[in-house]
């Protein structure tokens, strides 16, 4: 049976050359339409399609998933020219009369696939960069946030022929479909299950991947951390979106003497943050859907039969999708919270003795995509980094990380392959074309047959 994409595909593809030739001006000119647009006309849209999906509040809409896409394309245009120019390099001694540049070319037709935890950013975000590099592009949000994807279609619809970049919208099956054509580069935002699927079909034709995956992201707070802010930071990175971030902090790794300290400040400013009447906060958002509910209700319930401590929470209601801000410590390293990437509002806290002993846990799991340390010790916060490895981290903060668009964004490993973000981005939907030009008529007559003797005396 004929792929139901192929025909989008090919449209893509011979129209490659036409987007991939158009010049600095024009692409920023498609960008400024795609700034209007999320900035301007279909911001209210978005907003709604956010509070329908999961009930996120305004405020959260307009800094998670607004404000990094504009600031992204602001980044791009401002640097663009430059990054689109040929970057000249050196020529050794050996090639005399060459000059060699690297030029950025497009790779061609690409895909994206997003996942639903934020829709608008995951999706337009890698788009920016890949209409930059001058590409044409698929686009498949996620099946989960459908009223988003709805709005995404339609601001798809309305600045682009599909011929550059289209929309699919669909699940699994889709996303399937899609990934049998030959993409000259993916670009995966999900979790590392399917990061594999996607990876093992792009061998088959070889395309290039850039894969944006989860994981388990440790919080290490240390004795000398100031306890209070540590807190206040990690309240805040671990419940924005409920939890469900792939840099949110995924469990902490405390300094046993001063856990108590850090329950009692976590409280207080959960209080403060979302009141005590937490589910008539607007500004808390909630679980996206059921499946996704019963999974971290399983997580509490498997944490209350291994005899684990519920420090905060654990109080649920269904017909909402609401899962209480919940802590919770002495677990034993079976129950599931620690073995798999919670992506909800639970938080883990576990002790340690010493800071080589948290490390060693640290370095027993997958490389992490963040990895967060509160301290006041350089020398405790550099042996942390240097015994460590993950794609990012942050000290004495979280999540911020992600929004500096002069950093690299990724994983390594089980937590990524590739990089995104700012020029990182362009770079991933670029191929780096080597070209080496020859000036001068004779300067490598010496390499041709016949091989003389004074020819060999030259090489020695
Ligand atoms: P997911 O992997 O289930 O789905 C992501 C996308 O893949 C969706 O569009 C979905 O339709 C598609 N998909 C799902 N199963 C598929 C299959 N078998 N074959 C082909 N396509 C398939 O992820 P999710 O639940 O949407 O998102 C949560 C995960 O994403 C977490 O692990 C989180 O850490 C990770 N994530 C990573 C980043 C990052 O930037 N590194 C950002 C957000 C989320």
């Amino acid at each position: 049976m004929e792929n139901l994409y192929l025909e989008l595909f090919n449209r893509q593809k011979n129209n490659q050359f036409k987007v991939g030739n158009t010049t600095y001006k024009e692409r920023l000119k498609k960008l400024k339409s795609l700034r209007y647009a999320v900035e301007v006309t279909y911001k209210q849209k978005i907003r709604e399609a956010l509070y329908n999906d999961f009930k996120k509040p305004e405020l959260e809409v307009d800094l998670t998933e607004i404000y990094p896409v504009v600031s992204e394309i602001k980044y791009v245009s401002a640097n663009l020219k430059s990054w689109m120019k040929r970057q000249k390099v050196e020529t050794p001694m050996a090639l005399l009369g060459s000059s060699s540049w690297v030029t950025y070319e497009p790779k061609g037709v690409c895909l994206i696939i997003s996942p639903w935890n934020f829709p608008f950013n995951l999706t337009f975000g890698p788009l920016v960069s890949a209409i930059a590099a001058g590409n044409t592009v698929i686009l498949k949000p996620s099946e989960m946030t459908p009223n988003s994807s709805k709005v995404m279609a339609e601001i798809v619809k309305a600045i682009f022929t599909e011929d550059e970049v289209a929309l699919v919208e669909g699940a699994v099956e889709t996303s399937k479909a899609l990934l049998q054509l030959p993409f000259n580069h993916i670009f995966f935002t999900g979790s590392p299950a399917v990061g594999k699927i996607v990876m093992k079909a792009a061998a088959t034709h070889l395309s290039s991947v850039t894969l944006e995956l989860g994981g388990k992201s440790p919080t290490i707070v240390d004795k000398t951390a100031n306890i209070n802010q540590a807190a206040r930071k990690i309240a805040w990175g671990k419940f924005l979106n409920n939890g469900q971030i792939c840099v949110s902090p995924d469990y902490i790794l405390i300094d046993e003497t001063v856990k108590s300290d850090f329950i009692s400040a976590f409280k207080k400013h959960l209080n403060e943050f979302y009141t005590e009447e937490i589910e008539q906060s607007s500004d808390y958002s909630r679980v996206v859907n059921d499946k996704h509910f019963d999974r971290l209700v399983n997580h509490i319930e498997n944490a209350r039969q291994c005899n684990a401590s519920i420090e905060i929470g654990g109080v649920s209601n269904k017909t909402e999708n609401f899962i209480e801000p919940t802590v919770i410590s002495n677990l034993p390293e079976e129950a599931s919270l620690l073995q798999e990437e919670i992506f909800g509002p639970i938080l883990p806290i576990k002790t340690y003795g010493n800071l080589e002993a948290a490390i060693a846990y640290i370095n027993s799991k997958e490389k992490p995509l963040a990895l967060y340390i509160y301290s006041k010790s350089k020398s405790h916060i550099n042996y942390v980094i240097k015994n460590t490895r993950a794609g990012t981290t942050a000290i004495n903060n979280n999540v911020l990380q992600y929004s500096n668009h002069h950093l690299p964004f990724g994983g390594s490993n089980n937590s990524g392959i590739g990089k995104s973000h700012g020029f990182y981005g362009f770079e991933a939907f670029s191929n780096r074309r080597a070209v080496l030009k020859q000036h001068t008529k004779g300067a490598t007559e010496f390499l041709f047959p016949p091989y003389t003797k004074l020819k060999q005396k030259l090489v020695d």
